[in-house]
C-alpha cells in the first residue's frame, strides 16, 4: 500500500471544507472522550469548552495547537486524519508502536471555538490570540501557556493557515511555509530554533515529492507577543505551520493531505534521508513573497485606459458555508502579480458592475466584455 493510499483510509470524512467548529468536532470527540483519550482542558470567553487530545506515553512530550485563529481550519483536518493515522490499523502499525512508545503527544484540535464559529481569525472579543502571549488577557491564551508551563513539552507546533496572496520565487503558490521563530531581535539560531530548523528542513525534504517549489518559509522578525516566538524564547523548540493555497483547493482538501505527510516526516513515522546541513537547507526554503491574487484579468480596457484587475475573494460565513466572494483588489498595471487564475481580456472594453470605472476594494458582482458582448466568468 502506499502512502496516498494509507492517507485515503486515514482522512477524517466528518470534517469538511473551511468551516469547521466545536459542533463539526463534537461527535468525534465524544467517541475519544468515551476511550478516555480526550478531556475538556479549560473555557473559552463565551464558555464553550476546549479539549485536549492526548496520545502516547513516551519521555518526548509534543504540545500541539490548532485554529488558535477561528477561521484557519485546515492543519486541524490534518490532525484529525493524522490521528486516524496512529489509532488504525495500517503498514505501519511498528512504527506507530514506537512512537507511542517515544512520544505523549498533547493535541488541542480547537483552542479559539468562539472565534471558530463566527469564522473570524480573533475570538469572540475580537483579540488576536497570536499577539496575546505577553498580555495573557483572554482565557483561551491563558489555558495554552498554563499547558505550556505543567505540560513542560520539549516540542511545540502552532498550527495556522495562511491567505491564498502568498507565492514563492519558483512563481508557485505557497502550499505549506515553516517557519522556526526567531528567539530574539537578532534572530540568533539559538538551540530550540536550530532544534526546530533541523525538523522543518526534514518535512521540506519530505514534501517536495508532493509540492515540489511549493514549500515556503515564513518571516522570521521576532515578536514576543507571539505564541510561538514567546515559547521559542522559553528554550522550546517550536515550529510554525502555515497552510496555503494548492492549485484549485479553496476548500483546502488538498493541502490538508500534505500536511498529513508532512507530520509522518516529522515524526519519522516514514523514512525520510537525513539532511545533511539542516542551516543551509533551511535557508534555502524559499521566502514567502506577496505575488498572488485569487484572479487576475489582464488587459482590460476600462473608459479608455488599458489596465490588469486583481480580484480577491473574501471569505463570507453563510448558512453555515463558506462562499468567496469577488472584490476588486487593485486595477494598473500589475505585471509584478500573478494569478491563481489569469484571463487574457486582449483589450476588449469592459463594465464592472455595469461601470465604466473602477471602484477598488467593491465587491464585484459582474464584469461585461462589450466587445465580445458577454458576461466574464471567472469564478
Ligand atoms: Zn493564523
Amino acid at each position: 500500500m502506499n502512502l496516498t493510499e494509507v492517507y485515503k483510509q486515514c482522512f477524517e470524512p466528518q470534517l469538511k471544507g473551511r468551516y469547521v467548529c466545536a459542533k463539526h468536532l463534537s461527535p468525534i470527540l465524544n467517541e475519544l472522550e468515551k476511550k478516555g483519550t480526550a478531556t475538556v482542558l479549560g473555557f473559552s470567553e463565551e464558555g464553550l469548552p476546549i479539549h485536549q487530545i492526548s496520545f502516547g506515553k513516551g519521555p518526548k512530550r509534543v504540545l500541539i495547537w490548532s485554529q488558535m485563529h477561528g477561521n484557519e481550519s485546515t492543519t486541524t483536518k490534518a490532525l484529525f486524519d493524522f490521528l486516524n493515522f496512529l489509532q488504525q490499523n495500517n503498514p505501519y502499525s511498528k512504527q506507530v508502536q514506537n512512537f507511542e512508545e517515544s512520544h505523549t503527544l498533547l493535541m488541542i484540535p480547537l483552542l479559539n471555538p468562539d472565534g471558530a464559529a463566527l469564522y473570524t481569525r480573533e475570538n469572540s472579543n475580537g483579540v488576536d490570540l497570536n499577539r496575546d502571549a505577553l498580555l495573557l488577557t483572554q482565557a483561551e491564551s491563558r489555558l495554552l501557556r498554563k499547558v505550556f508551563e505543567t505540560f513542560k513539552p520539549h516540542l511545540c507546533l502552532n498550527l495556522h493557515d495562511q491567505r491564498t496572496i502568498y507565492g514563492l520565487h519558483t512563481g508557485k503558490p505557497a502550499t505549506i511555509s515553516f517557519l522556526a521563530p526567531a528567539a530574539d531581535e537578532s534572530r540568533s539560531v539559538t538551540d530550540s530554533r536550530r532544534d526546530a530548523m533541523v525538523l522543518v528542513a526534514k518535512m521540506n525534504h519530505f514534501l517536495q515529492q508532493w509540492i515540489p517549489g511549493q514549500v515556503g518559509r515564513y518571516d522570521d522578525t521576532f515578536n514576543e507577543n507571539c505564541v510561538g516566538d514567546y515559547f521559542q524564547k522559553q528554550g522550546t523548540p517550536t515550529i510554525l505551520f502555515e497552510a496555503g493555497h494548492y492549485q484549485g483547493d479553496y476548500e483546502r482538501e488538498k493541502v490538508r493531505e500534505f500536511l498529513f505527510y508532512a507530520f509522518l516526516a516529522l515524526f519519522d513515522l516514514v523514512a525520510v534521508p537525513e539532511v545533511p546541513q539542516f542551516l543551509v537547507a533551511y535557508e534555502a526554503i524559499p521566502e514567502n513573497n506577496k505575488q498572488f491574487r485569487d484572479v487576475l484579468l489582464r488587459n482590460a480596457q476600462i473608459n479608455s485606459v488599458m489596465q490588469d484587475l486583481a480580484i480577491q475573494y473574501t471569505e463570507v460565513l453563510q448558512n453555515d458555508k463558506i462562499q468567496w466572494v469577488p472584490i476588486l483588489d487593485e486595477a494598473g498595471q500589475l505585471r509584478h502579480l500573478k494569478g491563481h487564475l489569469e484571463m487574457d481580456l486582449e483589450g476588449h472594453k469592459v463594465l464592472i458592475n455595469s461601470y465604466e470605472n473602477v471602484f477598488v476594494n467593491e465587491k464585484i458582482s459582474t464584469i461585461w466584455d462589450k466587445t465580445s458582448k458577454k458576461y466574464i466568468k471567472f469564478q
